[in-house]
């Protein structure tokens, strides 16, 4: 953990805008303004194609460069980073972490000086350090952009956009709904990022559904309903979760769920879903461990909208670049 202690108290949302209220930096959606999650979504939307599956390309970042630093596993993250820089024309580089420098002690600091030297302008952060995001947002030059791409359990605001991209092209009426988050919601970053959109947006009603041991103690999630059955959190939900368990996370075993017990209690599958409104739709944010946290036929099925939120990444990641990329000096 490289983050300055100090960093972690800081307001992490006054620090990525600019006077002007546009984002320099991207680290939480906590405290975002409505109408700024609103506009990301309709440049998200812009960028796909009318039936939705293809992001087209466009110059928004000739001449940018962007570099992924991703100091933590990803698949979806990293790639729809590094697709979103080269389909708005910038140049990307992604950084071999287990070939970097700070495998051999430099500090983060000094990795992204050294980026910084070289001129790229947008670093895109995963680390497993809370704070870290932010850490760097403080002291980059003024020229550079931080985008949090996953912050420990903290925050993964890039995909708590697509989901909400996800769930408007599905149930754009959001104060009408009820959204139930299921799983390992206590180290998700995913499930915060998600309960801070969702709440700006003014969701009807959001279920954190966990067994006892992953449920939430963060008072800031204290708006949702916390439920401890499965049955009870899907009743006539639009929209189900499902998380996956992260270990990584999880210092303590004691009361965490074996498998088998896990997916009878808290798997979702067609056979659960019947206690949601009938033409709920179910997402997960992957990686997906099939028969653990989701039944395989379900993530396959006519309620998915699984792959859709990937194709959504990508193109949410080409609204972020091109609004942080928009206020820069050339
Ligand atoms: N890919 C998501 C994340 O980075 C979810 C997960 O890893 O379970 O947080």
């Amino acid at each position: 953990m490289n983050a300055n202690p100090e960093s972690l108290s800081s307001n992490d949302c006054e620090l990525q805008l600019r006077a002007d209220g546009s984002l320099r930096h991207l680290l939480t959606l906590k405290g975002l303004d409505k109408a700024l999650i609103i506009e990301l979504l309709d440049d998200a939307e812009s960028y796909l194609s009318p039936d939705g599956t293809l992001p087209v390309r466009s110059d928004a970042l000739a001449g940018r460069t962007i570099g992924n630093l991703f100091f933590e596993p990803s698949t979806r993250t990293r790639a729809s980073f590094d697709l979103a820089g080269r389909r708005l024309g910038a140049d990307v580089l992604n950084l071999d972490v287990n070939t970097s420098s700070r495998k051999k002690g430099e500090s983060i600091l000094d990795t992204i000086y050294t980026l910084e030297a070289m001129a790229v302008d947008i670093m895109v952060v995963r680390d497993a350090g809370a704070g870290v995001p932010a850490y760097i947002a403080r002291n980059v030059k003024e020229f550079v952009s931080v985008l949090n791409a996953g912050e420990a359990d903290v925050s993964h605001p890039t995909q708590g956009l697509l989901d909400l991209l996800t769930i408007r092209q599905h149930r754009p009426d959001f104060e009408n709904l009820v959204v139930a988050i299921v799983g390992d919601i206590q180290h998700s970053r995913v499930a915060r990022s998600a309960a801070h959109g969702l709440q700006t947006l003014g969701v009807g009603e959001l279920r954190l559904v966990s067994p006892p041991a992953m449920a939430p103690v963060d008072a800031e999630l204290s708006f949702a309903r916390t439920v401890s059955t499965l049955d009870d959190g899907l009743r006539d939900a639009d929209v189900v979760m499902a998380l996956r368990i992260q270990r990584e996370r999880i210092d303590d075993l004691d009361g965490i769920p074996s498998v088998g017990e896990y997916f009878a209690d808290f798997g979702i599958s067609e056979d659960r879903m019947r206690h949601a409104k009938p033409d709920a739709i179910v997402m997960h944010p992957g990686p997906m461990n099939r028969g653990i946290e989701i039944d395989g036929s379900l993530a396959d099925g006519w309620r998915s909208v699984i792959t859709q939120q990937v194709t959504n990444g990508v193109a949410v990641r080409m609204a972020v670049l091109a609004h942080v990329a928009r206020a820069m000096q050339k």
